[in-house]
């Protein structure tokens, strides 16, 4: 399912911040758990404390022997909807008490939440899909948790951003994660401007009903950089569509795209450089179909990203012989 950008309250995108604390190794999950098989701790009751469990994106089978074993000890899952992570229990086969944790209830709901975990509880904290934290609920609960000197943990997993950045083609070497772009043009033409310089491959979550705008945007205000829709991975129509961001503005704007979807665009220079033989090309083809020279300069400019200033130069170079109107 679709899903809107979220408030700040609970889900923060950004970069992560590393910290030197240690985290302190669960009892039962052991570092050394034997590769080959199932953790050691498997069946026995995980140590207290907050574990951030990711869950499947798309394939059930994405769960991990680490993600069956805590869900299945822990004494509360707090989880975003009930129904859908009741779902999943279902599906693992897994008995867990849920409790309802996101971003309308989480002020309410964390005190007591760090109360059970301050008593000795295992608490699980699961997204509906993938990695919690990422555009989803956790944030102030790990730090709280953090300021309360209470374990908190990861059983890292499945996130679309991740996914979308390795099948991307795109160098992922520096990535940036800006999760969900503003729903309305200004404010997401605003976003992009900031990010517009930044040396790194840009991760982006979108819904398919703005996806064609987004990419309009996008080709205008990053240029027509290299880029990537990553939709409904890890499902049965995993599809991944790899073009400059003016031709998957054109493409996605004829037919809206279904499902779920990552959007990834290449940094700055690393993506297909617009020349003056392709802007002329494209010139004398909205010429053809009628515009007038203004006209074609604009769309052109749109469609490439480069100011419209030198779009119009050449225009009247090609057409005017020079002439200003
Ligand atoms: N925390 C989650 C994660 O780590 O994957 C992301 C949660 S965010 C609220 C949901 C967004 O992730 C969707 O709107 C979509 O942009 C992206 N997404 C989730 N599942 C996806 C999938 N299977 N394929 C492509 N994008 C997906």
């Amino acid at each position: 399912m679709a899903r809107q950008r979220r408030s700040a309250s609970e889900t923060r995108n950004g970069a992560n911040q590393a910290s030197s604390e240690q985290i302190p190794e669960p009892a039962d999950h052991p570092a050394s758990d034997a590769p080959e098989g199932r953790p050691r701790g498997a069946g026995s009751k995980p140590a207290a404390g907050l574990y951030l469990v990711a869950t499947p994106i798309g394939n059930l089978r994405d769960i991990t022997l680490r993600a069956l074993d805590v869900l299945a000890g822990a004494d509360l899952v707090a989880c975003e909807d009930t129904r859908v992570t009741g779902k999943l229990m279902r599906l693992l086969g897994i008995k867990a008490k849920l409790t309802p944790y996101h971003d309308h209830n989480a002020d309410k709901v964390r005190p007591a939440l760090i109360g059970k975990l301050k008593t000795g509880a295992v608490v699980a904290l699961a997204s509906d899909a993938g990695t919690p934290l990422v555009s989803d609920p956790g944030f102030r609960l790990v730090r709280a948790c953090i300021d309360e000197g209470i374990m908190v943990t990861t059983l890292p997993g499945p996130s679309a951003a991740l996914a979308g950045l390795q099948l991307s083609g795109l160098p992922a070497d520096r990535f940036l994660f800006a999760g969900f772009l503003p729903s309305k043009g200004a404010g997401r033409r605003a976003v992009l401007k900031e990010l517009e310089s930044s040396p790194a491959t840009l991760v982006f979550f979108e819904s398919p009903n703005r996806v064609a705008d987004t990419l309009g945007d996008m080709a205008t205000v990053l240029g027509n950089r290299d880029a990537a829709v990553a939709r409904e991975l890890t499902k049965l129509h995993e599809e991944v569509v790899r073009a400059p961001l003016f031709d998957l503005a054109n493409r996605f704007s004829l037919v809206q795209p279904r499902g779920e979807m990552v959007i990834v665009v290449a940094p700055p220079g690393d993506g297909e450089a617009i020349g003056p033989d392709e802007l002329e090309a494209r010139l004398r083809g909205a010429i053809a179909e009628g515009a007038s020279v203004k006209d074609a300069s604009a769309l052109v400019a749109a469609e490439t990203g480069h100011p419209k200033r030198e779009v119009y130069a050449l225009a009247l170079r090609l057409f005017r012989g020079g002439n200003e109107e």
